[in-house]
């Protein structure tokens, strides 16, 4: 392989073996197989993904099986949720499945330990309290990976603190919140599960920023030149703060379903076909992540205010969730109902010529990597962000629920990579800000040539000798030193 260690000086650690735990949602799953295949293809490390029963979903089937062959997936067994309450919020779901698979995951741990070398175990941002089972199972390392950024990282790492020092609600706050080399964010726009602090979801949350601090090191999908300020301070060794290592961007490199050269036709491989049609940077690119969707009314207005934009578009669409933003289809991304049916009467008609729907699920990061693709729309989830810098697309922000909100404060007035929606999200604000993409008038211009930076530091990055790349092989390194 090619610049890689497992050539050199690695080569002894062909046996090495990392158990992950991954919490629901593609957008934990992805990042972590990422993880898992770079350490095998630079470290010839094999990896087990750990999979929640609650997310056997087809996509997910689908994108397990695609993986390389020293990646392996295991789900665990499935866990009884049903004493709680029907309104229990995502996050509450994805811990509380968590702490009830201690016994089961210590007992799967400990049979990995049999048949494997295993080094190290891996949880993703709501499964810290596994590392009881790993420790349990005489895992010799835990390592927390965090699938977003060092400025989310910051307010968790900051929350047992805070909960402490803001006896309020974030939203009712009249300064913004301020932390070490971090962007002041609102307080409406701090982290979704933080915003009502009566709710189980809330006092979860401060458990997991608590328990961070267990992990022997934070790996973050993030990178030194989107939130500088964040690196420069988290780089600097504090006592009781396991040091943290920026080891992004990881991104999809691989869209399940690639290979199946004899599969019909799909709707999937439909989009990028309309794309080969359209002129260089002509089109934006409307997607909300693996389960995000708009309330019926905002959806409307999208529809209208692209229309009205006079842009071609590529839109992945889902039926509206009227339940407030939080999406009903998390744990599955296939929506359920023909999501055309909610869109304006005669607008499908209208725009056949400059638009394309798509329903549920595109091949994102290859409509990202298009020529013709010159803008995306985007909830901000921080996988899209970072497809997004690594393919050089600007984007216009449109955050939904989770830590979005605060990505979409940092990457308006931080990193300078996007323009955010106005609040009211009525079709001219839509349109004009879709414009101003585009076009490039305005802020458009500005944020297309940072992106462009962004994106060389990006790329810089994962190659041999540069930060993300450096950052992942001090980890490993500690591993063949070890006493397992
Ligand atoms: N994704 C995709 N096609 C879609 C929607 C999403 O491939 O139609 C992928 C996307 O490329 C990204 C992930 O799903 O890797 C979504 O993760 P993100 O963090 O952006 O958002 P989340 O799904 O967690 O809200």
């Amino acid at each position: 392989m090619e610049n890689g260690k497992c050539n050199g000086s690695s080569a002894s650690a062909a046996a090495m073996h990392v158990a992950m735990l991954v919490t629901p949602g593609m957008g934990h799953l992805i990042p972590l197989a990422e993880l898992a295949k770079r350490l095998a293809a630079r470290h010839g490390v094999t990896s087990t993904l750990l999979t929640f029963a609650s997310t056997a979903s087809a996509t997910q089937r689908e994108f397990l099986a695609s993986l390389p062959p020293a990646i392996e997936s295991v789900s665990l067994p499935p866990v009884d949720l049903s004493d709680l309450p029907a309104d229990a919020a995502i996050e509450t779901l994805m811990s509380e499945e968590c702490v009830r698979l201690v016994p089961a995951l210590t007992r799967i741990l400990s049979g990995i330990r049999e048949r494997r070398r295993l080094v190290a175990f891996v949880a993703d941002l709501f499964g810290a309290d596994s590392f009881d089972a790993a420790r349990d199972a005489g895992v010799p390392r835990r390592y927390l990976f965090f699938p977003t950024n060092l400025h989310a990282l910051t307010l968790l790492l900051h929350l047992p603190d805070l909960d402490v020092s803001i006896p309020g609600e974030f939203r009712d706050l009249d300064e913004p919140v301020r932390l070490p080399g971090c962007v002041p964010i609102p307080g409406k726009d701090i982290l979704m599960p933080l915003q009502d602090k009566s709710r189980a979801c809330y006092r979860w949350m401060v458990h997991h920023g608590a328990r961070y601090r267990d992990a022997d090191a934070i790996l973050v999908n993030s990178f030194d030149a989107v939130e500088p300020d964040a690196a420069k301070v988290l780089r600097h060794p504090k006592p009781g703060v396991p040091p943290v290592f920026p080891i992004g961007p990881l991104i999809q490199t691989h869209c399940a379903g690639d290979d199946d050269a004899a599969a019909p036709p799909s709707p999937r491989a439909a989009c990028l076909d309309w794309l080969d049609r359209q002129p260089d940077r002509s089109v934006i690119f409307v997607s909300f992540g693996s389960g995000g969707a708009l309330p019926t009314e905002h959806m409307r207005e999208l529809a209208l205010g692209l229309e009205l934009s006079g842009q071609r578009f590529l839109w992945v669409v889902r039926s509206p969730s009227d339940e407030g933003e939080v999406s009903a289809n998390y744990y599955d991304a296939e929506t359920k109902k023909n999501p055309f049916g909610y869109l304006p009467e005669g607008f499908v008609e209208r725009t056949k010529e400059v638009g394309l729907l798509v329903p549920s699920w595109a091949p994102q990061t290859k409509v990202l990597a298009h020529r013709a693709t010159g803008g995306f729309l985007t909830h901000c989830g921080w996988n899209s962000v970072l497809e997004s810098l690594v393919h050089g697309v600007p984007m216009v922000a449109w955050p939904l629920f989770a830590e979005q909100r605060q990505n979409a404060v940092m990457l308006t007035e931080g990193a300078g990579a996007a323009i955010r929606v106005p609040e009211s999200k009525g079709k001219e604000k839509i349109a004009a800000v879709v414009r101003e993409m585009m076009v490039g008038e305005g802020r458009g211009a500005a944020v297309r040539a940072k992106v462009a930076e962004l994106q060389k530091m990006a790329t810089d990055g994962l190659r041999d000798g540069g930060a993300a790349t450096s950052a992942l092989d001090e980890v490993v390194d500690k591993w063949t030193g070890g006493d397992n």
